[in-house]
């Protein structure tokens, strides 16, 4: 026979090797397959070439029935059929139809997908010969023992393979895959199972029977075969939107496996005898309506919840190790990232007091969580504080919501409030802003202004080496003082000439003062700061100095005025207020002596009308007086900010001089000079000698740390600061000359 003849080609064909294309590699979900069908025929002697033919592509069956002699001429009988399959397996070795049936489906079944195979046929064609195979002969093992061992679970074929499973029962074996990455990194793992399906004979009734019920619809003997057969027609019905499972338990129990998300492969095993041709007929219809059936394979995915944390507390420890090298690197070798404390809170909480008071320069940052909470307990003090200063108000006044008309009225009324609706101040001058400071003298403003100053001075002086104190006493003006106190400790208020004269903005001073021509001879070293400053105040900066002080002088005369203005206000206030109580005597005698009224007008005795009249009056300078005080407080600012813009004029004017005279070469000078090749403000002479700031700003940031520790590092820090001077110098000169031959 020449199928029997060719069993090499067959085994070997590429034809057979692989399941179609669709099905290799990752079927995403949303990518519907068809279920594959394959038809694997027993070998036999006595194979019945005339009736069965098989396609050249071996992808298809044709099946020849006789014509039944004895049915006379008119015989309207089908005698011949053409089913079309994925592969059909003739004389094929156990190891083909491993190949072709189940290799792909088991190696999907390890990605994931759930994977079902299932023979379908005659008792005696094969079907637990394929599934199952032969335990005496390894080479005739079948699928099941195949797909343990690509699954490399070897060791429980023993125990499955040797289950007998009779002809009219259906055996179904379950394999469960739960597959974990093996690099144990993975969080993410797979379950699927593979279903390998040995199912119960096919044959129908009346087999045995007249040849003409052969094509008549016969029932399975086993009945739930009919109840697969109705699942499968359903499943093969797009339309159908009810399976029918339940009807059995071989349905139910392939509920997840019959279409859904698996793969799926239907072998169909027959004789090739012609004896049997009957039931051939009856399994490749089945075959061919399995066909139909689409399935939808889907990955299932789960995840491992404790392997999950497990991972993220090994990357926590990795980045935290990552961050103590890359912090040792850095030299921050004390910083810590656990979470804070409650005295580590505490601290920062003080460390925002402390800046906000103006005691503290700056919060040094340390890492994020610190930022954080440095912002956090800002939050935490801005609304205690808001919550101290009402209280505070409510402990001493009582508010009134000015919405509230009818409050206010009444308050109107008991005489709290005078005519303009201004509320009363207190005795005690503190109250409604009588008494108050200007904003220019509240604390924060101070610190402010006094350090704006001293960044100015201390940073060169400091460049200097001078470790006496800075003659910033000198430069520290009023600022610091409220006007309600003024210190006669204050040189600045002694010496003060009292001008009216307002000047409303510094002309620009002559760059070459005649006393400029008078100056000795360039020292070697330069000298302190501070000392130089005073030089400065009697020659260049002698005019700016002068209007200075006048300014100044100015703002003290106002400051003062405006104290003894607030001092008569609150006077006046008192003695309102005692008035105020006379009047309440009064009245309330004259309630318990009982009112007179004459047509509705009320009569008042003499010495009540008097207290009126002296009340009525005493608001009036009450009026005045504080009118005054606002007009003062408007100059008082006006002033300031004068006082403000000379100070720092005066100090950038210095600074400029005392680079000239003792650091920028005389030709370079002459370049700067009006009319030079170097008009001034194209280079900021303050910026000349600090190029390179950035170290500089470092080094004194270090020496503000180190100085004060030990003080024979100051030795050092000289040397170290005419070399930085040396090395600038030499930069700017370099950035010049090429500036000058553009
Ligand atoms: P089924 O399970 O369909 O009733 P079996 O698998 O028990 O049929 O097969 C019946 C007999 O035929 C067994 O002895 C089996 O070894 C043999 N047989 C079936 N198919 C083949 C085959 N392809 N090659 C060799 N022997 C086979
Ligand atoms: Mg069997």
């Amino acid at each position: 026979m020449d199928e029997e003849a060719a069993p090499e080609r067959d085994k070997n064909g590429p034809k057979f090797h692989c399941l179609p294309h669709s099905t290799q590699g990752s079927a995403r979900m949303g990518t519907r397959k068809k279920v594959h069908t394959f038809v694997r025929v027993k070998p036999t002697d006595d194979f019945a070439h005339e009736m069965i033919k098989y396609g050249d592509d071996n992808k298809s069956i044709d099946i020849h029935l006789k014509k039944d002699t004895r049915r006379g001429v008119v015989n309207n009988q089908q005698t011949d059929w053409s089913f079309k399959l994925d592969g059909v397996l003739h004389n094929a070795s156990q190891d083909l139809v491993y190949e072709t049936v189940a290799k792909d489906v088991v190696a999907q079944a390890l990605d994931g997908y759930n994977g079902t195979i299932m023979c379908y046929g005659q008792t005696g064609a094969g079907k637990t010969y394929t599934m199952t195979g032969t335990t005496e002969n390894y080479k005739h093992r079948g699928i099941l023992p195949r797909a343990l061992q690509q699954g490399e679970t070897n060791r429980i074929i023993a125990s499955h393979t040797m289950n007998k499973n009779s002809s009219r029962s259906h055996c179904i074996f379950t394999i469960y895959v739960e597959a974990h990455s093996r690099t144990l990194s993975d969080e993410k793992y797979i379950t699927s199972k593979i279903n390998l399906v040995d199912l119960a004979g096919s044959e129908r009734l009346g087999k045995s029977g007249s040849e003409g019920r052969v094509l008549k619809e016969a029932t399975y003997i086993n009945k739930s075969l009919s109840f697969l057969e109705q699942a499968i027609v359903a499943l093969g019905d797009q339309k159908r939107e009810h399976i029918p499972f339940r009807q059995c338990k071989l349905t139910h129990a392939l509920k997840d496996s019959l279409g859904g998300n698996c793969n799926m492969v239907l072998l169909t095993n027959i004789y090739g005898e012609a004896a049997q041709l009957e039931e051939t007929l009856s399994s490749l219809r089945f075959a061919s309506r399995m066909k139909l059936v689409t399935t939808e394979p889907a990955i299932n995915e789960k995840y491992d919840a404790e392997r999950m944390v497990k991972n993220l507390e090994k990357e926590l420890a990795l980045l935290k190790q990552e961050l103590a090298i890359h912090d040792s690197l850095a030299n921050r070798t004390l910083v810590n990232y656990d979470p804070m404390d409650e005295i580590q809170i505490a601290e920062i909480n003080s460390q925002v007091r402390r800046y906000l008071e103006g005691t503290l320069d700056e919060i040094d940052i340390i890492n994020l969580r610190q930022i954080q909470e440095v912002f956090n307990q800002f939050r935490v003090v801005l609304s205690q504080q808001e919550q101290e200063v009402e209280s505070a108000l409510r402990r001493k006044y009582t508010l009134i919501d000015k919405n509230d008309f009818a409050a206010i009225s009444a308050v109107q009324k008991a005489g709290l409030v005078d005519v303009d609706g201004h509320l009363v101040g207190e005795p005690d001058g503190q109250g409604f802003g009588l008494g108050v400071t200007p904003f220019s003298a509240k604390p924060g403003k101070k610190s402010k202004s006094k350090k704006t100053f001293k960044e100015q001075l201390s940073s060169s002086a400091r460049k200097e080496g001078a470790s006496s104190p800075v003659s910033g006493k000198e430069l520290d003006v009023s600022t610091s003082k409220t006007q309600l106190t003024p210190s006669s400790k204050e040189g600045d208020v002694k010496d003060m000439t009292i001008r009216e004269r307002e000047t409303s903005s510094i002309e620009p001073l002559p760059s070459d003062s005649p006393k400029e021509e008078l100056r000795p001879p360039r020292p070697s070293t330069p000298p302190p700061k501070p000392v130089a400053f005073e030089d400065f105040k009697n020659e260049r900066g002698s005019e700016i100095n002068r209007i200075f002080k006048e300014n100044k002088s100015i703002l003290n005369e106002r400051r003062k005025r405006a104290s003894e203005t607030t001092q008569r206000i609150n006077a006046i206030k008192r003695e309102m207020d005692v008035t105020k109580e006379a009047l309440n005597f009064q009245k309330s005698l004259r309630e318990k002596q009982g009112e007179y009224e004459n047509k509705g007008l009320m009569i008042i005795d003499e010495e009540e009308f008097l207290l009126i009249l002296k009340l009525k009056d005493l608001k009036k300078q009450y009026r005045t007086e504080y009118q005054d005080l606002r007009d003062l407080r408007a100059e008082i600012q006006y002033c300031q900010h004068l006082v403000d813009q000379c100070r720092h004029r005066l100090l950038t004017e210095f600074d400029i001089w005392y680079n000239e005279s003792f650091f920028i070469p005389e030709d370079l000078q002459v370049a700067l000079k009006p009319g030079g090749s170097i008009r001034p403000g194209m280079v900021p002479v303050s910026r000349i000698m600090s190029l390179g700031e950035d170290a500089q700003d470092k080094f004194s940031q270090l020496q503000q740390v180190l100085l004060p520790e030990g003080p024979d590092s100051v030795a050092f820090y000289n040397a170290k600061v005419k070399t930085e001077q040396k090395h600038n110098y030499l930069k700017t000169m370099m950035g010049l000359q090429q500036a000058h031959r553009k």
